[in-house]
């Protein structure tokens, strides 16, 4: 074939690959273990069984459900509301003049390409402040300051609360053009800052703050799911009725997650991500965390500011925020919740160390916000200690549960997981895990995440990631 040939096959292929629908045929599973089937069908074969964040390809649709692909080849197929839809999203070159692509997130990494000023490439994913994109044929990395994400308006994203404000600018002193409310949906144009840029109504645009909002209009992913336990040995069905065939019989004292109700039958997932129908007489409302203890620990306090963000706000203060709804978001689902610190105290590491090495909770969580010199670096990154911790291979587990809980939120970027002997992992074989949640010294960043429905999100996923870790390990 001559280049020009290759190019027309090439761009055929790529037409025919994109659904109608515009969204781009990539998405991301929204739950944790959750089952694929065979066919569309509860009592089908169990094909792989998915965690929360994998990514997948979507290669049919029916009804309501999906026919994907998973990054290790198994197709099969899953009801439509697990999985988050990608939008197409591309990267337009903003800086004014020749951008390089580099082969990794580093600017000392390989110079793969260039792209023109004003050029738009495809936009993959964010990582380590880096955009992934797509540069003829293969993945490539642009740094994030340098361009911007933009859209078509082809793919919807929804509102998860009422009365959230929409802005001229992204961010939360922009002037507030109109208040939407709970599933209301509007067309993605891009993102800016952790803030979602939409159309609204009257045909303006507007940026809404991006953990405000959903690729997918489900009810059950953007809160706490309701949890169950079985009282007795239970029929699961793959229908709400005695007539409908029964899929397998779950256990007395298994707990379950509810998605829907129906009078007298809920619909729920089994503990192995099993999906069906049970009679809810035998279902009783339960908290996931009944009989955990957990340390959580705000990280630095008193003498020791911590980071000192772009707008001099102390890292202390906002660690301790985030740390004491977490607290009380994680009572509420039954654990017993110990701090290493409730006001403003400085304590050593080691001692925080030994305090979890003296309680010896189920484990121990720390809570930062990150710093660098550099201030266009973002994103959100976990930590745990598999060389001096002897529980580290939990601490990883948790660590992971943690990171992909909280990239599902809109307007976090992933930075990383990583295995480091910070002195709270290093000096305790309690099962630890840190998190950064982003950094102090990024000016958008920072602004985000001492906004109070920032905070109450990213706590709602940590619940969240709490109860997959304590489920993924019973
Ligand atoms: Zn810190």
């Amino acid at each position: 074939m001559t280049r020009k040939t290759i190019i027309i096959f090439l761009s055929l292929l790529l037409f025919l690959s994109i659904p109608v629908y515009g969204y781009s045929n990539t998405g991301n599973v929204n739950i944790s273990n959750i089952a694929l089937y065979q066919n569309i069908d509860y009592s089908s074969n169990i094909v792989d069984v998915l965690s929360i964040n994998d990514k997948v390809t979507i290669l049919n649709d029916s009804n309501n459900w999906l026919q994907i692909k998973t990054s290790d080849g198994k197709v099969g197929w899953i009801e439509k509301y697990f999985v988050n839809l990608t939008p197409e999203k591309y990267v337009l070159n903003t800086c004014g003049s020749r951008v390089n692509l580099r082969s990794s997130p580093t600017t000392s990494s390989k110079i793969v390409g260039q792209a023109e000023c004003d050029e738009t490439l495809k936009y993959v994913d964010t990582f380590h402040s880096w955009y992934i994109v797509e540069y003829n044929g293969r993945e490539v990395y642009m740094a994030s300051w340098l361009g911007e994400i933009i859209s078509y308006g082809k793919d919807k994203i929804y509102l998860i609360d009422d009365k959230i404000n929409i802005r001229n600018e992204p961010n939360a002193s922009g002037t507030v053009l109109y208040q939407g409310n709970k599933y209301d949906s509007f067309d993605y144009y891009g993102e800016s800052k952790g803030w979602i840029k939409i159309k609204l109504p009257s045909g303006e645009y507007g940026y809404v703050a991006g953990w405000l909002t959903a690729y997918n209009n489900n009810n059950f992913i953007n809160g706490i799911n309701g949890y169950k336990k079985t009282t007795d040995n239970l029929r699961l069905r793959v229908g709400p009725s005695l007539n409908d065939k029964i899929i397998t019989v779950i256990e007395s004292g298994e707990i379950v997650r509810v998605i829907d109700n129906m009078g007298e039958w809920d619909k729920i997932i089994t503990a192995s991500g099993k999906i069906g129908y049970s009679y809810n007489e035998y279902l009783k409302t339960c908290n996931p965390l009944e009989g955990k203890t957990i340390l959580l620990n705000p990280g630095h306090g008193g003498k020791d500011p911590g980071a000192i963000g772009y707008s001099n706000k102390f890292e202390k203060y906002v660690n301790l925020d985030v740390a004491l709804k977490l607290q009380e978001s994680l009572k509420n689902l039954g654990a017993e919740i110990v701090m290493t610190r409730t006001y403003d105290t400085y304590i050593s590491r080691s001692y925080r160390a030994n305090m979890s090495n003296n309680i010896k909770p189920d484990i121990m969580f720390s809570i930062h916000h990150n710093s660098l010199g550099n201030h266009n670096y973002f994103g959100m990154s976990t930590y745990y200690d598999t060389k001096n911790n002897a529980n580290g291979y939990l601490g990883k587990k948790l660590a992971n549960c943690i990171y992909d809980n909280m990239v599902q939120i809109n307007g976090v970027y992933r930075d990383g997981v990583y295995d480091r002997n910070f002195e709270v992992l290093r000096k305790t074989d309690t099962p630890a895990a840190l998190i950064e949640i982003g950094f102090m010294s990024n000016e958008w960043e920072e602004r985000n995440f001492h906004l109070e429905s920032f905070q109450n999100e990213a706590v709602k996923k940590l619940s969240l990631a709490i109860i997959d870790y304590f489920q993924s390990v019973n």
